[in-house]
């Protein structure tokens, strides 16, 4: 799979891996809703298997360099993961990351399934300390909403040379920006729910790896736990996942500006993104990213009900969780449960596609005092 997409940059390989070929074939893979098949085909029971995920495990498994499985959300290829470890496992994971993927760790640890460590994983050394008796290193960079950044290939060799694998949630950075199983991680997760479907109308997930014993226990429990996507979903977010490359290019653009303009703004605190110099993990996202993508988080002078107020005031960004998706969105994180360790002052930006002085102006009439 990989050779035939050797010398090919992925914003290529986006647009024509993972379709129908020969004669009379469709250039896409439509959806095929059928609980069963007739037999002889390699399908049986469509909990089993669907040809309606393929072209999409094809494309995303040639973007990030790896075997790719679609689930049915994020959240079932975080649980699919975690549902490999053997009871009593302690998981190293961030202190500071995806909320879900926290209170579910949390959770099994109350419940005494698996016990967890969490470090702030942009501290290499403290991170590589906390790895002592663990069986899993959970990895998130550019983490949500703080922007920080983990360093994968030297946290991925410190982790393997005591025998632990390591799991990248590559949500943030997608695989046209950063490809963690070239840089040492063992599996990578998504939530195809953001950037790769990229409209916000599709929940789902994935996960990519190159080893045949993770490929095998994910696909045992895919089957046999019943996480699976949808035909209808699997088609709509390899539809998304085609112009990746445009969107990516045109939110990142529109990001890096507005992250300059917040910074230089009276009423903004602070600018969290990878792609500005002061940001620390700075130097680290040039190494290990081809670009700093479209996150960015910024903290209104005031407190909680003035970053609020900001939301409130914002007409053209929609006052939206998730992120992702083309349109602009932006929500006080500290807000939910869970996101106490969140200064209440931070607002997320999931910049989208629309034309940036639009989005200036809305943001700057929405941040006057
Ligand atoms: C949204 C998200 C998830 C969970 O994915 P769902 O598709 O919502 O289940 C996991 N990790 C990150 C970084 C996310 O943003």
């Amino acid at each position: 799979m990989e050779e035939q997409w050797a010398g090919l940059d992925p914003e290529t390989i986006a647009v024509l891996a993972g379709r129908p070929h020969g004669s009379g074939a469709p250039v896409n893979q439509p959806p095929v809703f059928s609980s069963i098949f007739h037999p002889g085909d390699g399908y049986d029971y469509a909990r089993e298997g669907n040809p309606s995920w393929e072209s999409f495990e094809e494309t995303i498994g040639a973007l990030e360099g790896g075997h790719a499985l679609a689930f049915s959300a994020g959240m079932a290829a975080v649980a699919s993961v975690l549902g490999t470890l053997p009871p009593d496992s302690l998981v190293v994971a961030p202190e500071v990351a995806y909320v879900g993927s926290r209170l579910y760790l949390q959770r099994l640890s109350d419940e005494g399934r698996i016990r967890v460590r969490f470090v702030d994983v942009a501290d290499t050394e403290a991170t590589v300390a906390a790895l002592d008796d663990a069986a899993l290193l959970w990895l998130e960079s550019p983490t949500n909403p703080m922007m920080t950044i983990a360093d994968i290939a030297t946290l991925c060799s410190q982790a393997h040379s005591r025998g632990i694998p390591v799991v990248v949630d590559n949500t943030f950075a997608t695989p046209l920006l950063q490809r963690p199983l070239d840089l040492g991680a063992d599996v990578v997760v998504h939530s195809a729910s953001k950037y790769i479907s990229g409209h916000s109308d599709v929940v789902m997930g994935v996960t990519v790896t190159r080893d045949a014993g993770w490929r095998n226990r994910l696909h045992a429990r895919r089957t046999s736990g019943g996480g699976i996507p949808g035909p209808m979903e699997t088609f709509l977010a390899l539809r998304g996942l085609r112009t990746l490359p445009l969107r990516i290019e045109r939110a990142q653009q529109n990001a890096e500006e507005l992250a300059r303009r917040l910074e230089d703004h009276p009423q903004v605190e602070r600018v969290l993104y990878p792609g500005l110099d002061s940001s620390p993990g700075h130097e680290l996202a040039r190494k290990q990213m081809r670009g700093p993508g479209a996150m960015l988080s910024f903290l209104v002078k005031g407190g909680g009900s003035e970053a609020e107020a900001v939301c409130e005031r914002a007409r053209v960004i929609g006052h939206l969780t998730s992120l992702g998706g083309v349109e602009t969105t932006m929500e006080r994180r500290a807000r939910y449960e869970g996101e106490e360790g969140i200064p209440k002052n931070l607002l997320r930006l999931s910049v989208g596609i629309e034309n940036v002085e639009d989005l200036w102006h809305d943001l700057s009439q929405a941040l006057r005092s």
